[in-house]
């Protein structure tokens, strides 16, 4: 990554398509397709993402955009993915990020159903420590959906970890919306999953955010100490 990191000393450099081999898609998302792609000279391997200009006009997010690639280039964290640069053309910006060669842990989930509680623990602790990170230089993760602005990421994360389910969903998205109103948890017979990782979902997904667990308290929850892999922590 050093060798293609910008915005430090005075080694800002100005990219270029051409200085890319492109290859795979690696996904879509909601303003843009991510392919992976690798630097010519040094060989670095990196996620592009190409956001068409035509998009940013249309939903009106270039003031998002401006912040959210300023913030992402600034935080430094082994469990938050970089920006490593940027460029555009006359019709499209493309965003140099650091490749997370792990891929995406809801295909993990979704191949395996549902993880250990081993595994829960360790990427739970991996993003409260990144969430912590991000509270220290006061950014705060917003995702406008009614769930993560009722409740807890952490918690309904934890849930659909162990269960391979988010916890309210339902038929239909009123129904959903009405069971994330009450808070209306319930856990399945199957599969088996602890007491205490009951408790800490319980305690995580509350109305009242100021009876949620803090971050901290998190981190000192009986079954994040017993289950969390310290080895496994920090890795992307
Ligand atoms: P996004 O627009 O950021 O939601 O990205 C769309 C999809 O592209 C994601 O769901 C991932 O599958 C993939 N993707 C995005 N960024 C990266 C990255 N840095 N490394 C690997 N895959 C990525």
């Amino acid at each position: 990554m050093i060798s293609l990191s910008q915005g430090e000393g005075n080694s800002k450099r100005e990219w270029s398509l051409k200085d890319f081999e492109i290859g795979k898609p690696l996904g879509k998302g909601k303003f843009g397709r991510v392919y992976l792609a690798r630097e010519v000279k040094s060989k670095y391997i990196v996620a592009l993402k190409i956001i068409f200009k035509e998009q940013l006009e249309k939903y009106r997010i270039h003031h998002q955009l401006r912040r959210e690639m300023e913030i992402q280039t600034s935080l430094r964290h082994p469990n938050i993915l970089l920006l490593l640069g940027w460029f555009h053309d006359s019709v499209r910006i493309f965003l140099i990020l650091e490749f997370a060669y792990g891929g995406e842990l809801y295909n993990e989930l979704r191949k395996h159903g549902h993880l250990s509680e081993e595994q829960a623990a360790t990427y739970i602790v991996s993003l409260t420590t990144a969430l912590a990170y991000c509270h220290e230089k006061h950014v705060i993760h917003r995702d406008i959906k009614p769930e993560n602005l009722l409740l807890d990421h952490e918690g309904i994360l934890c849930y659909e970890f162990l269960y391979g389910a988010p916890p309210f969903e339902s038929e239909s998205q009123s129904d959903t919306f009405k069971r994330i109103m009450k808070v209306d948890l319930s856990f399945p017979s199957t599969p088996n999953v602890s007491m205490e990782a009951k408790n800490l979902i319980s305690l995580l997904l509350v109305k009242d955010s100021s009876k949620r667990l803090s971050l901290q308290k998190i981190m000192e929850h009986p079954w994040i100490v017993k289950n969390a892999n310290p080895k496994g922590i920090g890795k992307k």
